[in-house]
């Protein structure tokens, strides 16, 4: 299969037709996504007119831009105008966003060719795309197993050669854990490097848009392309997205790696671990040095995160209201039609998020709940900072194990929020984190190797990432 940085090279020189790369790509979406279901939504008819478009363009002496002719897939929580936007809920059914996510305009800006809408769990709250209204995604290497989640779709389009890449949203890990599922990479950037702009919010404060691909390169680039300042979004950092690309050759001599203590032992399974010291030893190869570290406030990350993003959940999703978006239930008074919409509109997680998030912001358990949390967040970011002052990156599982199979988990939500231990508490740091497919488990199954790195430390977390991908075996 081409990457993307292929495409738009071919695309942009000219030796490679856009129309002919995005009809092999649709060939094998005709071939497998009714088994795969990795789509909300298709827009094949757009995204042909586009690439017939890039190819005139491209003939004329045009230069479309880095992304020339990339089909991109995106998660179905991106507003496109005039293109449903579901966030595979049924509250959203027949809303159609007026405006388009600043990242997709981005991308479209660039040459890239959007190719439809992926499933997720319903509003990103979810391990698997179990919390779909639409059903799940099933993961391209055994479709008996989950994609994970919550940008289960994303995923499994680029695992099944559906696009080079896509785009997701990271709140707690939903980026990541898909990634490692899917066997593909993932990265969500630091907070306030990618513009959250018409990403529909789950948790605001820990909300980011990151990208799926092949290869470490081609991640680089769609960062390249959707990262910097935006205007439009008030936790926009200045200034634009780091160069990775020029840096992803340069290798991890000297650099200090610490493998976070805390993170591969229990609930993380062996053949897991096993990976992520198989890929310690060939950083260390590389000319790496590489060290235990105990992260210990990351031990509270789970419980902290379930008080802030509820939270912050029960406040975003009090918009859908049967008044302003998608679906109405008539009632009597005004209060009787909105319990009545949000009742119907709403799958049982999304329930469930809503009820702890406004519990722990009530009055009386604020302080108690979602006061404390957010010191436990102060916690662990300085329990990160002080592991970077002695380390350049770190490495940890992404997940706790492969892919699971379907219903493993769904009847007890304290098993489907474990997924996340490993991935969470740089959502609560606001630190980027990346899975890089790292080999198989005893199942046969991808695993994914987690490198996280401080506060706009992307260039030293490529750079490791890509070594990893070079001496995988
Ligand atoms: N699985 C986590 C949750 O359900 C993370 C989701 C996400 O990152 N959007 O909240």
């Amino acid at each position: 299969m081409r990457t993307a940085v292929d495409i738009a090279a071919g695309v942009r020189a000219g030796e490679l037709s856009a129309l002919e790369v995005l009809d092999e790509h649709l060939e094998r979406v005709v071939l497998r996504e009714a088994e795969i279901h990795a789509f909300n939504h298709l827009t094949e008819e757009a995204a042909r007119a586009a690439a017939t478009g890039l190819d005139r363009r491209v003939a004329a002496g045009e230069d479309p831009g880095p992304l020339a002719g990339v089909p991109v897939a995106l998660k179905d929580n991106l507003c496109t105008e005039g293109v449903p936007t579901t966030c595979s809920s049924r509250i959203l059914e027949g809303w159609i966003p007026p405006y388009t996510a600043t990242v997709v305009e981005r991308l479209v800006a660039a040459g890239a060719v959007p190719v439809g809408k992926t499933n997720l769990d319903e509003f990103a709250m979810g391990s698997s795309t179990e919390n779909s209204a639409f059903g799940p995604t099933r993961n391209p290497h055994d479709v008996t197993r989950v994609p994970g989640g919550s940008s289960g779709g994303s995923a499994a389009a680029v695992a099944a050669g559906f696009a080079p890449v896509s785009l997701g949203s990271d709140t707690g890990g939903s980026i990541r854990q898909p990634a490692a599922l899917c066997g593909v990479v993932g990265v969500k950037p630091t907070y306030g490097t990618v513009s959250r702009l018409g990403l529909v919010a789950f948790g605001s404060s820990l909300d980011q848009i990151g990208p799926f691909s092949a290869t470490v390169a081609d991640a680089a680039l769609v960062l390249e392309v959707i990262g910097g300042h935006d205007p439009g979004d008030s936790t926009s950092l200045p200034g634009s997205f780091p160069s990775v690309s020029e840096h992803l050759d340069d290798g991890v001599s000297g650099l200090r790696v610490g493998i976070v203590t805390e993170m591969m032992g229990d609930g993380i399974a062996a053949d897991v671990t096993a990976r992520v010291r198989a890929a310690a030893d060939a950083l260390a190869a590389a000319g790496a040095t590489v060290e235990e570290v105990s992260v210990r406030a990351v031990t509270y990350g789970l419980s902290a995160y379930y008080l802030v993003a509820p939270a912050e959940a029960s406040s975003n999703l009090a918009r859908y209201d049967g008044v302003r978006y998608g679906v109405r239930v008539e009632a009597a008074t005004a209060g009787e039609m909105m319990e009545a919409t949000r009742t119907a509109g709403f799958g049982d997680e999304v329930k469930r998020r809503i009820m702890l998030g406004t519990y722990a912001l009530s009055a009386g358990y604020y302080d108690a709940f979602y006061g404390k949390a957010l010191k436990v967040r102060t916690l662990i970011r300085r329990d990160f900072d002080a592991a970077y002052e002695r380390f350049d990156v770190l490495l940890s599982p992404t997940s706790p194990t492969t892919a699971f199979p379907f219903g493993d988990k769904t009847a007890d939500p304290m098993a489907m929020y474990l997924n996340d231990v490993c991935t969470i508490p740089t959502n609560l740091a606001g630190h980027p984190a990346m899975s890089v497919p790292f080999g198989v488990g005893d199942d046969g199954l991808p695993v994914g190797v987690q490198v996280l790195a401080p506060a706009l430390g992307e260039v030293v977390m490529f750079r490791t990432a890509a070594v990893l991908e070079g001496s995988v075996r």
